[in-house]
């Protein structure tokens, strides 16, 4: 089940999964798997990763479990694959979103609101981090109130 990856201590975060082969663009690389929560989980507390997956109105994955070594992959401003939901199956899957050489460390990007980002420092190293774990289409905004906040100061 887990072909193709390994989780190794990683430079952006705790332990991190990596390639042990090459992936093609739009190829499977892992399985995301856990329990199925029908209630929000609890808010995250600063410092402690979170594996929830929120799949839709009311339901939520906690991949926080052995069985899925995907729960290792780190957010990165700059991903290289993304987590998708197969549509016959609701299955989730990390898929490559471009072409991956044996032993690139695999990410993705979280998707936290804003809220969420405040307890997320990012430290993925790309030229691009915002310095926050947040969903990309929030980040032009967390650049400009991080600018408008540091003016003040
Ligand atoms: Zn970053």
């Amino acid at each position: 089940m887990s072909d193709g990856t390994v989780a190794r201590p990683s430079s952006i975060s705790g332990l991190g999964l990596f390639a042990t082969r090459d992936f093609a663009v739009g190829e499977r690389i892992a399985p995301y798997v856990g329990r199925r929560l029908t209630a929000p989980p609890a808010h995250p507390s600063p410092g402690h990763p979170t594996y929830v997956v929120e799949l839709g109105p009311g339901v939520w994955l906690d991949g926080d479990a052995a069985e899925n070594p995907a729960r290792h992959a780190n957010h990165s401003c700059d991903p290289n694959a993304e987590l998708i939901q197969a549509e016959a199956t609701e299955d989730l899957w990390l898929v490559a979103s471009r072409p991956l050489a044996s032993g690139t460390e695999i990410t993705f990007d979280y998707g936290f609101s804003l809220a969420e980002s405040l307890f997320h420092p990012c430290r993925c190293g790309a030229p691009a981090c915002v310095g926050r774990i947040i969903a990309a289409p929030l980040r032009p905004a967390l650049r400009r109130h991080l600018r408008f906040s540091r003016r003040r100061d």
